[in-house]
């Protein structure tokens, strides 16, 4: 069957519903566009679990907390539509913010302090606006399942956190990070490099490759200034954060065996900001 789009929410209810009058389940993949392998990973996991599967392309306002950083963002439609044809996709929902938004969305989330650190610190308000505009197109869209990246890992604890908070009806399933070649997390920011600053950005990888492999022979606080001062070595790289947390998102200040944890980090490149992950254990 023909991918349909919809760039209004009553097309988007309407499609979805006669998508979801035969059997089976409907799986969402929520973008920004300016799609990636990093994103088709997703999608092709929607469609290997799912009858139907829908892919939302919206680069929400309320979630950037930067004018400059949601201006830049990259934007390129017709290329994501031909990518997404040749995917199996059966829906895509790209509306305007009017749409989204025909009011202002002053809804407040609790998300029981996940958004106190890293991302949360900051980038104020990001979190409750990928709050209001995930929840938003799961009303519309209704999916059974719901796929993000584990490239955003706090962002999919506060999803995971709205939903359950919201009694919602979707799966949330959380994928794993593509990288290019040399290491470096797929991102639609990465366009925006130059390339100078693209090949200091293969250091971000690096960092957490390295940390992974050191952590244990020294403590966390001083694995952590160990990787700072690696990142901060490169001239290019401004370093916002680097920290290693539990599966809470809690700082870990001892290693404990059997605890999964994530290193991850974020810093700016130029005027691009970067962040990446990595998981480990002991
Ligand atoms: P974005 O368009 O950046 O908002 O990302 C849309 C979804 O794709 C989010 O769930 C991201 O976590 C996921 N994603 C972005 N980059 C990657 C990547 N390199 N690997 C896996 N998932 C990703």
């Amino acid at each position: 069957m023909a991918m349909k789009l919809a760039r209004t929410v009553n097309d988007a209810r309407s499609m979805v519903s006669e998508l979801k009058s035969g059997m089976g389940s409907f799986g969402l993949v929520p973008t920004m566009g300016a799609l990636h392998r990093g994103h088709i990973s997703l999608i092709e996991r929607s469609v290997a679990d799912n009858e139907k599967t829908g892919v939302s392309i919206f680069v929400n306002p309320t979630q950037f907390n930067e004018k400059q950083d949601f201006e830049s963002y990259p934007r390129n439609l017709d290329e994501d539509l031909e990518i997404l044809n040749e995917f199996h996709v059966d829906l895509v929902f790209a509306p305007s913010p009017e749409e989204i938004y025909p009011d202002p969305d002053t809804r407040n989330f609790d998300f029981g302090g996940l958004d106190r650190v890293m991302e949360g610190v900051h980038r104020p308000g990001h979190f409750n606006g990928v709050a209001q505009v995930v929840s938003r197109l799961f009303e519309i869209l209704s999916p059974d399942r719901a796929y993000f990246g584990e490239k955003d890992f706090q962002q999919l604890a506060i999803i995971r956190k709205m939903t359950g908070d919201l009694g919602l009806p979707v799966e949330l399933i959380g994928c794993p990070i593509i990288r290019e070649e040399d290491g470096l997390a797929m991102s639609s920011r990465n366009k925006l490099l130059t390339a100078e600053e693209r090949s200091s950005a293969t250091r971000l990888s690096a960092a957490l490759y390295r940390a992974k492999e050191r952590a244990g022979n020294t403590d966390p606080g001083e694995l952590i200034r160990e990787t700072l001062n690696y990142l901060n070595e490169d001239p290019l790289i401004e370093t916002e954060y680097f920290e290693i947390v539990d599966a809470r998102l809690e700082p870990v200040e001892a290693w404990r065996e059997g605890h999964p944890l994530r290193a991850c980090l974020a810093v700016k490149i130029g005027k691009v900001r970067l962040i990446d992950n990595i998981e480990f254990s002991f």
